[in-house]
């Protein structure tokens, strides 16, 4: 878990943010991009479908969401699921199937063993988001958002739910990282 941890935060770190990264970021957000370290996935175009974010914030606000979904069509997608009930099925996915809840805490243990590499090498303190990892991991399924995020920063078959959702965007023709649909900086 560690070294796996080390090895994603050594390619997170070998490509730092650049100003035209942050700037196209900024768009897809509509707000400036706070303690953005880098880029964690792109779009087959190459502009950025999720950020990795510092733990702690300039100002010291303590940040958990480190895969932090900014695509606006991964958004606008994954929001569809959300609100069609899906989340239902995948809590009970959880809860009911050993194996994927299994799964699931290890996608907990990995987030966080990530996001302690990353404050070590960064000199950010993590006392306050000790243990929280994001979408409700590792228990409960709350927000699709930052899985999909740890998918497709980390990787198919970390986050099963994350995975389960990134299938079903690409099913419904919302969203696929490896067909762009991207609008914002297109022009
Ligand atoms: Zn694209």
């Amino acid at each position: 878990m560690r070294a796996r941890a080390a090895a994603l935060v050594d390619r997170i770190l070998a490509q730092p943010a650049t100003d035209e990264e942050i700037a196209l970021v900024e768009r897809q957000l509509g707000r400036y991009p706070r303690g953005m370290v880098a880029v964690g996935a792109r779009c087959v175009c190459g502009r950025p479908l999720a950020v990795v974010t510092r733990p702690l914030l300039p100002g010291g606000v303590p940040f958990p969401t480190t895969c932090y979904l900014t695509s606006p069509e991964a958004v606008k997608a994954i929001s569809h699921v959300e609100a069609d009930g899906t989340m239902n099925d995948y809590s009970a996915l959880v809860a009911d199937d050993e194996s994927v809840r299994a799964a699931y805490e290890a996608a907990h243990r990995l987030y966080l063993a990530f996001r302690h590499e990353l404050a070590e090498r960064l000199g950010d303190d993590e006392t306050h988001i000790q243990g929280i990892s994001a979408g409700g991991m590792p228990v409960r399924v709350k927000c699709l958002h930052a899985l999909l995020g740890q998918t497709l920063v980390m990787g198919r078959g970390v986050n099963p739910i994350g995975d389960l959702a990134l299938d079903r965007v690409i099913a419904a023709g919302e969203f696929d990282p490896a067909v762009c649909r991207c609008t914002v900086g297109v022009d």
